[in-house]
């Protein structure tokens, strides 16, 4: 896997977009504010730690340490943005591609040029690097080894998690939206083609800042 620097403009200023409409804020009800929350699934791919390759952002297999992989909740939710200043809010999420194309976030308020994180997951060409993947995502040393145990071809945790909480919230009739089936296995982690004469591999690292990797 090559590695390269991550230019400050490019790929990042073009993901600058703004929700289609208003995301809720202080001035709107608490009834509001929960039906915002309740269209969130526990699909728990957007905590999920993430790289961009040319100006495509694909969902590792590496959770943020703060996930819970069982239940994909967040472990310090209410202060969740103090314990991991890489965490993002929806609007950041939009802005910067966090979010896959199934997030109900994306269908409510993602404008027209969004462009879904890819959560597609055949890592078999880049498992070469996976140390070197692992290290700049700073990726903790059990995690790292629980999921380098499991393969390249492995689902994520996340598709079992989510297969876990559909089975649950379908026998117990909770009416809280299903996360959504996992989608095909495709190999989609290829350079897509794009405007740079110069194939370029960059990182995004944790969702918010492109980190220099080299
Ligand atoms: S990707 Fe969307 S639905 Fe899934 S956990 Fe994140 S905000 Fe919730
Ligand atoms: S800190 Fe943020 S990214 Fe990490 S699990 Fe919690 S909500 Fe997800």
């Amino acid at each position: 896997m090559r590695v390269a620097r991550v230019s400050s403009s490019g790929g990042r200023e073009s993901r600058r977009i703004e929700p289609r409409k208003p995301l809720p804020g202080p001035q709107d009800s608490p009834e509001a504010h929960a039906k915002h929350e309740a269209l969130c699934t526990n699909c728990g791919k957007c905590c999920y730690k993430k790289i961009i390759v040319g100006r495509t952002v694909f969902i590792t297999p590496f959770p943020c340490e703060f996930l819970d992989t069982e239940t994909n909740r967040c472990t310090v939710y209410e202060e969740r943005f103090e314990k991991n200043p890489d965490c993002l809010a929806i609007r950041e999420g939009l802005q910067h591609s966090a979010f896959p194309t199934d997030c109900p976030y994306v269908e409510e308020y993602a404008p027209a040029e969004y462009r879904p994180a890819i959560d597609s997951w055949d890592w078999e060409g880049e498992w070469a690097d996976f140390d070197n993947l692992a290290e700049l995502l700073e990726v903790s040393d059990e995690m790292r080894e629980r999921i380098r145990a499991r393969g390249p071809w492995a689902k994520p945790l996340w598709v079992e998690a989510n297969e876990r909480i559909r089975r649950e919230r379908e026998a117990s009739g909770d009416g809280r939206p299903l996360p959504p089936v996992a989608p095909p296995q495709v190999v989609d982690l290829r350079e897509p083609p794009r405007a740079e004469p110069a194939p370029r591999l960059s990182a995004f690292l944790r969702g918010r800042e492109p980190k220099d990797l080299e």
